[in-house]
């Protein structure tokens, strides 16, 4: 094939795959269309890929099939055996395997062209690798708190700001000398372990309940280190790729971060929740009251109105389908069935919506926090499945909480609440949970899909 036809070919490539790129991002925004966009978009990534092994400079394919292969090695099973309870885990390592790959594909432009990058190129590949590093150091620190490696408590110290100020302001000057100076090697190594203990500083003190803003941060740090790759590189679609998820994740992030009534200055440097110390509570434990499956069908057999609270239990239970059942079960004896979907519920931003939605459960029954949280007041039951923070009055009632300030849903408010879960342990945040103990609070303890499968059969068997 002659090179003019190699570069239309290359040149075409691009530009389908960025409008896909584009088009799949758009379509991702409603769940109707999301399985559509998710399909543009990998579809996109194939050209992508294909259209950049067609490039002129690509001498030799070998590194390439190899890298081919020990990337579907390491990809395929992660992508097929991985339980969708370790989602959050597993896109924690996909931000740090990004960001490591762009850090190493900047050290090795470094090396091939150090002398003739140029200021730009040279101010380019600085933002890749300290980028880079941040993102992977830190989203190794991230699995390590998801996966319970690390704890989830603030791991914060005195005058951390200060300290990440400094390592910031260290690396842009770093990055400046490079281009004054591009043969400086050690300044170059120097940038990059810098932003390493960057990365590990930024995330240690984010605690507990905070651990979704910084999720979304990383992510948009790994599309920007990625942008800027493809300016060093000279690469439209990393650059568009890159900008695309670097846009993105900052918008959720801020979205997030609103929607946790957290700072978003906080967030970039790495104070947020640092300032309340994780508690496992204060003072004496009360005693919670615990029901049986026929006490809490009583309840439901005379409730006209019930909200469904789905938490990360729900997702450990894989209980979406057994949520389902019931409330079909409670819709058909007349009962006005709704569900709350707090933002940062579960995993993973979306985590609810998008198990639910697997259950097929219609999406206008699904309500965000500020459209339903003024309805509890006036609701019969509300059912707490395996959620445990985002229902924690602490939120609102305990300054010295590391929740404290967070918007939760009001399933306290409501006038009778089921909790369905295993034990009297804390959720993600490690703090108690008043909730538990209030008098009109009942605690069905169980596997939440064995409990519910039996509620269902108990409400049920009682309206035959
Ligand atoms: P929590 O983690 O607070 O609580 C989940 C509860 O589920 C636990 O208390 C556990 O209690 C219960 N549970 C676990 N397994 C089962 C089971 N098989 N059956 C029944 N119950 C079960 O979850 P929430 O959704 O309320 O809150 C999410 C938390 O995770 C927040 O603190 C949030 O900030 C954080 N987070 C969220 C992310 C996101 O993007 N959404 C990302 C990272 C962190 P027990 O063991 O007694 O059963």
């Amino acid at each position: 094939m002659s090179p003019e036809i190699k570069l239309w070919i290359f040149r075409g490539a691009l530009f389908v795959a960025s409008c896909l790129f584009l088009l799949g991002l758009r379509a991702l925004t409603s769940a109707e269309t999301a399985r559509r966009g998710m399909w543009m978009a990998a579809i996109g990534m194939a050209l992508g890929v294909a259209g950049t092994l067609l490039h002129k400079d690509v001498v030799s394919y070998h590194w390439i099939a190899i890298g081919l292969v020990v990337g579907t090695v390491i990809g395929v099973p992660m992508g097929r055996w991985i339980p969708m309870t370790k989602m959050p885990e597993r896109i924690a390592l996909s931000h740090a395997f990004g960001g490591a790959a762009v850090a190493l594909v900047g050290l090795a432009e470094y090396l091939h062209r150090g002398n003739t990058l140029g200021s730009f190129g040279m101010g380019a590949i600085g933002f890749e690798v300290v980028m880079g590093a941040v993102t992977f150091t830190g989203s190794l620190v991230a699995f390590g708190k998801l996966q319970g490696t690390i704890s989830g408590k603030p791991l914060g110290f005195r005058g951390g700001h200060l300290l990440n100020a400094i390592l910031a302001v260290a690396c842009l000057t770093g990055i400046a000398i490079l281009i004054a100076r591009p043969e400086q090697t050690v300044v170059f190594y120097g940038v990059i372990a810098l932003s390493a203990v960057l990365g590990v500083l930024l995330v240690l003190p984010i605690g507990g309940a905070d651990m979704p803003v910084i999720i979304c941060l990383l992510n948009a740090y790994a599309g920007l280190a990625a942008s800027a790759s493809g300016f060093a590189l000279d690469n439209q679609i990393l650059i568009i790729c890159g900008a695309l998820d670097g846009g993105s994740g900052l918008i959720l992030a801020l979205i997030m971060s609103k929607a946790m009534n957290r700072s978003f200055r906080n967030v970039l440097f790495g104070g947020v929740g640092a300032g309340a110390a994780a508690t496992a509570g204060s003072g004496e434990a009360k005693p919670s009251r615990e029901a049986s499956i026929e006490d809490a069908a009583e309840l439901l057999k005379i409730a006209s109105s019930v909200i469904v609270v789905p938490g990360y239990g729900m997702a450990v239970a894989q209980a979406q389908h057994a949520v389902r059942d019931l409330a079909g079960v409670l819709a058909a004896n007349g009962v006005n069935v709704r569900y709350a979907i707090h933002p940062v519920a579960g995993r993973m931003p979306g985590h609810m919506n998008v198990l639910l939605a697997e259950a097929n459960v219609p999406y206008d029954q699904l309500f965000e926090l500020d459209a339903i949280n003024d309805d509890f007041r006036q609701t019969d039951v509300t059912i707490v499945v395996g959620a445990n923070d985002v229902v924690n009055p602490a939120a609102k009632s305990s300054p010295s909480s590391p929740i404290f300030g967070m918007p939760i849903l009001n399933a306290d408010q409501s006038k009778a609440v089921i909790v369905l879960k295993r034990s009297q342990n804390p959720g993600f945040a490690g703090i108690e949970n008043e909730l538990f103990v209030q008098p009109n609070t009942m605690m069905v303890l169980g596997d939440a899909k064995h409990t519910l499968g039996k509620l269902s059969a108990a409400v049920k068997g009682s309206h035959n």
